[in-house]
């Protein structure tokens, strides 16, 4: 099946109200420009200098879709990520947020849309928050984001985990249980400017198990594209 195929079958298969993140890194201009020809909203890229290049190879289709940050985001930069995304979903610590918000406003936007990375099965190996090292968890999250929530121009709208990524997925649902879990507490708070709308989480191996736990967003790349190099 072609890229555009593959797309549109995930698309029917998921429900309305998930977003589906075309997980962009290591394709080239022309699959990308398959799959927004194809009805993609939102791509996802894991590094700033690969989604600035697919940017300007782009050019005006890409301002077609929403370009999500779904890769670990280094301090140095932030200043050319704030320009070239629509939202950053990789945000781990108060430091992160605060170096988000200098820079937000110089690349001409008023806000940026923020979640928060849960490293929910606590692996060495990924980016994120690990639950393990503090505890009680729901405590700390509620700190960081009532303390991310003061910087005037982040707004946290949302929570994203990985989780393990490959076997049996059935074996990633008790964590995706738990962000949602975490999620739902947090969004009961109805912090001030925090809108907790977004729970990201479910890749191609994972996906429907995400969704069965919770998930409204999934990030795919390979169901699509096809195996990375
Ligand atoms: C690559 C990637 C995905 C997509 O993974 P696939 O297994 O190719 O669907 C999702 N989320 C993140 C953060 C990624 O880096």
């Amino acid at each position: 099946m072609s890229i555009a195929e593959n797309y549109k079958k995930i698309r029917k298969e998921i429900p309305d109200y998930v977003t589906l993140v075309v997980a962009a890194k290591q394709r080239t201009k022309e699959e990308l420009e398959e799959v927004i020809d194809a009805g993609a909203t939102d791509l996802g890229e894991n590094y700033v200098q690969e989604a600035q290049e697919m940017h300007e190879q782009l050019g005006e289709i890409a301002k077609k879709v929403k370009w999500h940050m779904i890769g670990n985001l280094q301090t140095n930069k932030i200043n050319k990520a704030s320009g070239i995304f629509d939202i950053i979903q990789t945000v781990d610590s108060y430091e992160k947020a605060q170096a988000i918000d200098k820079r937000v406003e110089a690349s001409g936007k008023s806000i940026m849309p923020v979640y928060i990375e849960i490293n929910i099965g606590s692996e060495d190996s990924k980016a994120g928050i690990k639950p393990d090292e503090h505890e009680p968890f729901e405590e700390y999250m509620k700190n960081l984001i009532q303390d991310i929530s003061k910087l005037e121009h982040i707004r946290v709208e949302g929570l994203m985990t990985m989780g393990p990524r490959f076997g049996d997925p059935e074996n990633s649902r008790q964590y995706f249980r738990r962000t949602k879990e975490i999620f739902d507490k947090i969004k009961a708070l109805n912090l001030p400017n925090v809108s907790m709308k977004t729970l990201s989480m479910g890749m191609t191996n994972s996906y429907k198990v995400a969704i069965d736990e919770g998930s409204n967003m999934v990030r795919i790349g390979t169901a699509i594209f096809g195996k990375r190099k």
